[in-house]
């Protein structure tokens, strides 16, 4: 249901309007009277009028047709005030109050049976436990909070009522506005994922902006977010980032996955932007809403003063950005402007002898630059020009050029007099050059995220393997762990693996050897371990003919190590040694996400390198090519000092397979495929832990 009533209403009931001020109902009744033009309706069966308007005892018995309704009355009233709603056909609510989720068991019961109403009757609810919605557009404050914002086109919604207040608060200060601003509440029925999509198509609307505490619908957020943010950025706050992750893992892909491992990922791969601090959470709001992203990473600096200017240069490294070479004509144009103590050289450093116009002309000749793909336009207070004559040439720049302009004009006070003009122009401000460059970075940044391709992940399993057959076979062998017994299955589905024979003695193990020349790889064969070097159960490098002795002497180390007499040794498995890197993809499975994939560096230090990156899966092969990428270790694996490097595609087909194989067959919920040992010839799966649940 669209949700274009819920923030353009024409008539609003407020239900549980106090007349005691202070409390809620009551102060959003004042809001509502305050800004808002279309007709407010209290109802309070205590009371005859409110503020001169008449006082309804139901909403029922309000003679117009409702759009929105504000329920503020207490929790265990708020399933019969909506079932009243719905009898009228109020499609939009609003509960402000509070004792749901948050207050516990008896919370929960109550908010599962009206969430579960409004589903089902079509109701667009926000809240409970919200502090409202804002709507500057049709000039409705539907909340609680004590100020109205300014008019903008960021989209704001929060989780956290506390922190809806503090922004307002401040946003008011800093003179930033919002298009909508919503606290979301306990997000019963709608969530970030509906205003995502409503936002989205919202023509004042240019950027979105979120504080979140979790996300309940993983895979739909990742879907929604993903289409989004083709055209509108998205900037998310998301708190909780520490938490430790299960510690029940058996396998080196569970133990590595924090709970934030999922949010990480799916943030990445759907390209929204997230960030640490509420100060990046609006720096990158006003630029993203104020200007459009540029052709190249290449920027160019102006500035009157040489030491911002270079503090300038060094934030383009740290934050991916780069210094533009300046083309011929521009420099020839400079040195008309430029007195002789100026460098020409970008960061371009006029000195405080610049005036007025040779600013100007400055500016106009790196705009026109085509090496320049932006500009950062900076001043220290100067006695020769001020800031609103500054704010006025920054002004005129944007008129004409398309390429955004960052302003670091800096100082306590002085800016103060050229914000008006600033925001007027669209131009952001930034105190700080190196805010102001990481501000431009993640508009860049969102440049590369709206020229992609959203690329949905392809079929990439054999079709004619039945996985859920082949799944339950294993299962009715092993209670709930798979070791290299399934490797078969891997191979069937095109995942190169080590060539492996078991011996269940040592005269068999004599014989496998008799056929094989090169160097061999003994592991011991037991249902019962899961680590098997923890145990001395590996042996690398045996010779053939060593292989009697080796066999004996293995499982004679595994039996001491353990300390246990009823161990399950069932025999040794005898691999081919297999030479190259050391990688892992792994699976695990997140709540709220799903399966989760994860590729790094592997071998048996995966969990003290912890240089992996998680995708939820599945995952396109772009995105798998981009998560190998990321690791730290990726040169080594490009190749190092003219080393060949190696087989990084048939890597991202692994990682593509091992993604779908985790979609089609929940039973997996956890799965190691470490190492696989990989070179420039291709990869090898030598060892294999699975944790299958029913
Ligand atoms: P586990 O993880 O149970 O201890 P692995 O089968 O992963 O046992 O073996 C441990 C280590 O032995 C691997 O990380 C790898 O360094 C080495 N290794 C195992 N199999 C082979 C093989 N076929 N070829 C080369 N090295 C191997
Ligand atoms: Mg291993």
């Amino acid at each position: 249901m669209s949700l274009s009533k819920l923030f353009h209403p024409s008539t609003v009931a407020v239900i549980g309007a106090s007349r005691k001020e202070g409390q809620v109902g009551r102060e959003v009744f004042t809001n509502l009277i305050d800004t808002f033009p279309g007709d407010v309706f209290p109802v309070n069966p205590k009371a005859d009028q409110l503020e001169g308007l008449k006082c309804y005892d139901s909403v029922t018995e309000i003679p117009e047709e409702i759009d929105l309704a504000v329920i503020a009355v207490p929790a265990g009233i708020v399933p019969g005030v909506l079932r009243e709603c719905d009898q009228v056909g109020i499609g939009n609510v609003i509960v402000v109050s509070g004792g749901f989720k948050e207050v516990g068991e008896k919370g929960v019961e109550l908010e599962r049976e009206i969430a579960q109403f409004a589903k089902q009757r079509g109701i667009n609810m926000i809240g409970p436990n919200a502090i409202g919605v804002i709507s500057t557009g049709s000039c409705l404050n539907a909340t609680f909070a004590q100020e109205m914002a300014l008019p903008g086109n960021i989209s704001f919604m929060s989780q956290s009522g506390a922190f809806c207040t503090a922004v307002l608060d401040w946003a008011n200060e800093a003179g930033l506005g919002f298009n909508h601003f919503v606290s979301l509440g306990n997000k019963a029925v709608l969530d970030e994922v509906d205003l995502i999509r409503e936002w989205d198509v919202d023509e004042n609307t240019s950027v979105i902006l979120g504080y979140l505490e979790g996300i309940d619908r993983g895979s739909e957020f990742i879907q929604a977010a993903r289409e989004v943010t083709q055209t509108t950025p998205i900037v998310v706050v998301k708190s909780g980032k520490t938490e430790v992750g299960a510690s029940a893992a058996a396998s080196h892909t569970g133990t590595l996955a924090g709970s934030d491992s999922a949010y990480q990922a799916a943030f990445e791969q759907s390209g929204v932007i997230r960030v640490d601090t509420i100060e990046e959470l609006f720096d990158f709001g006003s630029i993203l809403a104020q200007q459009s992203p540029p052709e190249s990473r290449k920027v160019g600096i102006l500035t009157n003063a040489g030491g911002p200017g270079v503090m300038a240069a060094d934030a383009l490294e740290k934050y991916g950005l780069e210094l533009a070479e300046l083309e011929e004509e521009t420099l020839e144009g400079l040195g008309k402007v430029l007195s002789a103590l100026a460098s020409r050289k970008n960061p371009i450093d006029l000195t405080g002898k610049a005036n007025e116009e040779d600013y100007r002309k400055a500016l106009d000749y790196v705009i026109e630059d085509d090496n320049v793909g932006s500009v950062l336009a900076m001043s220290a207070p100067a006695a020769i020009f001020s800031y609103p004559q500054l704010a006025e040439i920054l002004a005129e720049a944007r008129e004409k050029t398309d390429k955004p302009i960052v302003g670091t004009l800096m100082g306590g006070k002085l800016p103060d007099a050229a914000a008006e003009s600033l925001k007027e122009a669209g131009v952001p401000n930034y105190f700080d050059p190196d805010r102001a460059v990481r501000a431009l970075s993640a508009l860049v940044d969102y440049g590369d995220v709206s020229k992609k391709k959203v690329t949905s992940p392809d079929q990439v399993l054999p079709e004619e393997v039945d996985l859920e057959a082949e799944v339950r076979a294993l299962a009715e062998r092993a209670d709930g762990m798979i070791g290299l017994e399934g490797l078969g299955l891997l191979s069937r589905l095109g995942i190169p693996v080590v060539e492996s024979w078991v011996a269940r003695s040592a005269d068999e193990a004599a014989a496998i050897a008799g056929e094989l020349s090169a160097q061999l790889v003994l592991k011991v064969e037991s249902p019962d371990i899961t680590h098997k070097s923890d145990l001395g159960g590996v042996k690398v490098g045996v010779d053939p003919e060593e292989v009697t002795v080796e066999y004996e002497e293995l499982l004679e180390t595994v039996r001491e190590n353990s300390g246990s007499s009823n161990l399950r040794l069932e025999g040794v498995r005898i691999q081919e040694m297999v030479k190259g890197e050391e990688v892992i993809v792994g699976v695990n499975r997140d709540p709220q996400f799903g399966p989760l994939i994860m590729f790094g560096l592997g071998g048996i230090y995966v969990e003290v390198l912890k240089d992996v990156a998680f995708r939820v899966a599945p995952v396109s092969r772009p995105e798998a090519e981009k998560m190998i990428k990321s690791i730290n270790a990726y040169p080594i694996l490009e190749g190092v000092r003219g080393g060949p490097g190696v087989d990084v595609d048939a890597l991202v087909d692994i990682v593509q397979k091992v993604g779908q194989l985790a979609c089609e067959v929940p039973e997996v919920s956890e799965l190691d495929l470490n190492p696989i040992i990989v070179d420039s010839s291709g990869p090898r799966v030598v060892d294999l832990r699975m944790r299958l649940t029913q």
